[in-house]
């Protein structure tokens, strides 16, 4: 390892890699995170309605994802936008998951809400505004749940493995991190989707990690391109914004992919999940790209 990385992540020791230990799966019921399937987490920003997150759930469901995504609390720029629908969107998360068999993935904003959220999600998602709230993130260290931490806007690799520290020394063990973009000088994007941070983090980590397209590009035609990228360069999944109507979502409408979309860029990954796999069976000990185990 880069001798450089070594001094600088090795202080987080539940969550850094050392030379003999190797790569963590979390399991969610029976779906591997982090293991030799590239799994895909797809669905609207915000659940709206039950119409709208049953009809997701099917598509999507269809098209090859196995986790469902959907805000039930969102955290908003504006204090005007919609806020989510709380407890009843938790409500209709756990129908379509019924419905359906996928898993479900929803955002946890504070610590007051991290028990009735554990009751209906199978992980629970930090978002990039709650990545340095530590009193959440040590919340989450007896949740009973995965949780997935996405960086923070303005985070370093450091920061975001300093909270994924945190929650592991809190008792939670199962932490997956995702890159979704951080701030940069760039307008043309929403974020800038820092590529490089996935074979950074698997080199120095042991962690599954997972890419958010969406919220990286904002803009839906870009999703598949670096949905593309993360494969490539060795992500173990995939979040990606999905909605019936992007143009009339409550929120994140214009980086939403419709269902048409959506099962494209499912289809014209396929050659690239199938590439992904065989090196990962091939090379078991090397899964971080260019990386030296
Ligand atoms: C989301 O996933 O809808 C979300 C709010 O993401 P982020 O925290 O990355 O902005
Ligand atoms: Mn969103």
């Amino acid at each position: 390892m880069n001798p450089k990385w070594n001094g600088q992540f090795s202080c987080f020791d539940l969550v850094a890699k050392t030379n003999d230990c190797s790569r963590s799966v979390v399991q969610v019921g029976d779906i591997e995170i982090g293991g030799n399937d590239f799994i895909v987490m797809a669905g609207p920003c915000a659940v709206e309605s039950e119409r709208q997150l049953l009809q997701t759930a099917e598509e999507v469901a269809e098209a090859g994802a196995r986790i469902l995504r959907g805000g039930a609390y969102k955290p908003r720029s504006s204090p005007y936008s919609f806020q989510g629908l709380g407890v009843a969107g938790l409500k209709i998360l756990r129908k379509a998951r019924e419905a359906t068999g996928l898993a479900i993935v929803t955002e946890v904003m504070c610590k007051e809400d991290v028990d009735v959220i554990a009751e209906y999600a199978d992980i629970m998602q930090v978002g990039t505004r709650s990545m340095e709230n530590y009193s959440l993130l040590e919340a989450l260290g007896e949740c009973g749940r995965p949780v997935l931490l996405k960086r923070g806007m303005t985070a370093t690799l450091e920061d975001l493995l300093r909270s994924a520290q945190i929650i592991a020394l809190a008792g939670n063990p199962q932490i997956i991190l995702c890159e979704r973009g951080i701030r940069t000088f760039e307008t043309a994007t929403r974020n800038t989707l820092d590529i490089a941070a996935v074979p950074v983090l698997k080199t120095v980590s042991h962690l599954p990690v997972i890419v958010d397209p969406s919220h990286a590009a904002g803009v839906r035609s870009l999703v598949p391109a670096l949905a593309r990228a993360a494969v490539v360069v060795g992500a173990d999944g995939l979040l990606v914004e999905v909605h019936p109507h992007p143009e009339q979502a409550l929120s994140d409408g214009e980086q939403s992919l419709s269902f048409g979309e959506f099962r494209n860029m499912m289809a014209d990954l396929q050659p690239y999940f199938a590439l992904q796999k065989r090196g990962r069976q091939l090379r078991p000990q090397l899964l971080a790209v260019g990386g030296d185990g």
